[in-house]
């Protein structure tokens, strides 16, 4: 059983759920709507072995459970093998999420060896052509099928995650299909959440009303037909949404999450929020972090909230919504995320979706995307 903090006079802070370890920026592929941040972390800046050995035991004893090892690829770390050691001996599951394409039949097993309890590995598309232009990565897509096979012989339970946006979601049930296909026990499909590079894209990316329409029907029905055997999780655009999603289940309430850099930060885009100067797990320990840091305490709960809202019913259920996508798009984090239709910001979101729809009506070419770039070699052994 989890134990609890100390508790402030107004709001106990429980442990959080899960470790977001981003152990690298470095990636072999080039997605538009990567959620890394433009100003990418190089390899000289990264947390060292010992260093994040060290945060995987603060973490067990701060009473995390899970541990997401995530990138970036976090393949191109030579030290992951290790890592994933380590987190199984403080007892934190572990899940490797994962492009793929730097994994092999041994790599694998060592990984699983080494007590890996989980992969989660991204598709670009169904279609192998579009899923190279997107992932910018020559036969990424072939590779990718090759080592979801790898992953299942390797004794792993494999989660298939799509990103979808306007230039896919048409392939929606060839991608239902291929996740079945290839022995996922978990479908994940993702609609792009637009920060990082995806907020750049966002022109090229966002779907029609119509394509929104045709994937809810899709997921619908493939939950239906596999209810029992597969899972299937769905992140729905936000742009399209009358109240928004709970971002990481609330300001530090369930997920820490740590740069590459080794900055502790509640979401992975709260870097971009300004006059916050998060820790750093180089000088501070987690426990502390999430106790007493206050860039931590400045929006987790209630009571930082404006109407409307401060006195909605919904407040404990979205916790306000995501406070990187209120300042990306209002200039103020602590302003109703726009996602929300109480929100009086709501118009923008309202704006971007007609934009969007009238170049989905215009029938025209997709303006170019812009290409996530920063190269990486390295293979876990
Ligand atoms: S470039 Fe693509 S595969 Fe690499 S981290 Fe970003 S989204 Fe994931
Ligand atoms: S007003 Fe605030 S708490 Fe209520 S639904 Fe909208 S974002 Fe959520």
């Amino acid at each position: 059983m989890k134990a609890l903090l100390p508790i402030t006079p107004e709001v106990p802070i429980e442990p959080p759920l899960a470790l977001l370890a981003e152990l690298t920026h470095r990636c072999p592929l080039q997605c538009p709507y990567c959620a890394n941040p433009l100003e990418m972390e190089r390899a000289a800046t990264e947390l060292n072995t010992a260093t994040w050995l060290r945060v995987l035991d603060e973490a067990a004893v701060l009473g995390v459970l899970q541990v997401h090892f995530s990138g970036g690829e976090p393949t191109a770390r030579k030290d992951l093998l290790e890592l994933v050691r380590h987190a199984a001996a403080c007892g934190l599951y572990s899940n490797l999420i994962t492009s793929g394409v730097m994994l092999d039949a041994a790599s694998l097993a060592v990984l699983a060896g080494a007590g890996l309890d989980h992969v989660q590995l991204s598709f670009q598309d169904s279609d192998a052509v579009q899923a190279d232009r997107i992932g910018g990565y020559r036969n990424g897509h072939a590779r990718k099928l090759v080592v979801a096979r790898l992953i299942r012989e390797a004794g792993l339970p494999l989660t298939a995650n799509f990103v979808v946006h306007r230039q896919n979601l048409d392939r929606l049930p060839e991608m239902l299909a291929l996740g079945q296909e290839i022995g996922a026990s978990r479908i994940e499909i993702a609609h792009v959440q637009y920060y990082g590079w995806a907020l750049v894209n966002r022109a090229p990316l966002m779907p029609s009303r119509v394509q929104l329409e045709q994937a809810n029907a899709a997921v619908a029905q493939a939950r239906t037909d596999l209810r029992g055997r597969i899972t299937i999780d769905y992140v729905v655009p936000d742009y399209y949404a009358a109240r928004p999603k709970a971002c990481m289940g609330g300001w530090a309430r369930r997920i820490i999450n740590i740069t590459p850099a080794g900055l502790a930060l509640p979401c992975h885009a709260a870097e971009t929020l300004p006059g916050f100067h998060f820790p750093s797990v180089r000088t501070t320990s987690l426990g502390a972090i999430w106790r007493d840091d206050p860039g931590f305490a400045r929006f987790r709960g209630t009571a930082w909230m404006p109407e409307p809202c401060r006195s909605c019913d919904q407040r404990e259920v979205d916790w306000g919504g995501c406070r990187c996508q209120a300042f990306a798009m209002t200039g103020n984090a602590a302003a109703t995320d726009p996602a929300c239709a109480m929100s009086p910001d709501h118009f923008m979101m309202a704006d971007a979706v007609a934009a969007s729809d009238a170049v989905a009506a215009a029938d025209g070419p997709a303006p170019d995307l812009v290409y996530r770039r920063i190269r990486t070699a390295a293979l876990v052994r």
